[in-house]
């Protein structure tokens, strides 16, 4: 018999490096809530990116703190560590399925994204069990439009369009490179992350100029 616990849920999922976690995530899935009206929204800090070199990253243990701390008075809101304590690398596919597994097969899972990384889909590990597994939000920031989007969407993904649904977000050009790029020169980083986040950036030393050891 199906397992069909959590029928009738729908979930939000936000995948991210939150390398730091900004306001361009936070404003994303809180639209994304109030548009397809999800019960909650799961931040899901990756353990190792796919795409990105090891040691590129910091310290999952920072990532997680500082999406914990900046979604912390949205009841709306909340963290998942399966990524984190999954070895290798976090792929989508696997963290769906996870998820799935806790909650019940029955909940309809939305994977939000910026619609830069819906770019890179079809470099996803199985797209197509991805399709099946989850609705994809695809938000768009300025410089990525969705019919840039449509241009490039391979077979699988233009099989499953209807799977797709796009997502206007006041146009917010925060990234967390931008942010990275700012602590290491010194400059402000206020109104663009929770100041909570921007106080542990400063505690912790994150992202400050690296010194150059000396022998
Ligand atoms: P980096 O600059 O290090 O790549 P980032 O700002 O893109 O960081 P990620 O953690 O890579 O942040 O992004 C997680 C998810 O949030 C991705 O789906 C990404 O497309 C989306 N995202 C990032 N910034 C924004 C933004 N300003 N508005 C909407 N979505 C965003
Ligand atoms: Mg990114």
């Amino acid at each position: 018999m199906d397992d069909v616990t959590g029928l009738g849920r729908r979930l939000g999922v936000m995948g991210g490096t939150f390398d730091p976690i900004h306001y361009g995530h936070l404003v994303t899935a809180e639209a994304a809530a109030e548009e397809f009206d999800l019960e909650q929204v799961i931040f899901v800090p990756a353990g190792q990116p796919p795409h990105k070199p090891p040691g590129a990253v910091s310290d999952a243990g920072h990532r997680y703190l500082m999406t914990v701390l900046a979604t912390l008075a949205n009841p709306r809101f909340a963290v998942s560590r399966v990524d984190i304590e999954r070895p290798g690398p976090s792929y989508t596919v696997d963290t769906l399925r996870e998820l799935r597994r806790q909650f019940g097969s029955g909940v309809e899972l939305y994977f939000i994204t910026g619609a830069d990384a819906m770019l890179q889909i079809l470099q996803w590990k199985d797209p197509e069990s991805l399709f099946e597994l989850c609705h994809f939000i695809a938000a768009t920031r300025p410089g990525y439009g969705l019919s840039r989007l449509e241009k490039v969407l391979g077979p699988t993904a233009l099989r499953h369009r209807d799977r797709i649904l796009p997502l206007q977000v006041p146009a917010l050009a925060i990234s967390s490179t931008d942010i990275r790029r700012r602590v290491r020169e010194g400059r402000s980083v206020r109104y663009l992350l929770p100041d909570a986040v921007a106080h542990y950036i400063a505690k912790s030393g994150l992202y400050a100029e690296k010194r150059v050891a000396r022998a």
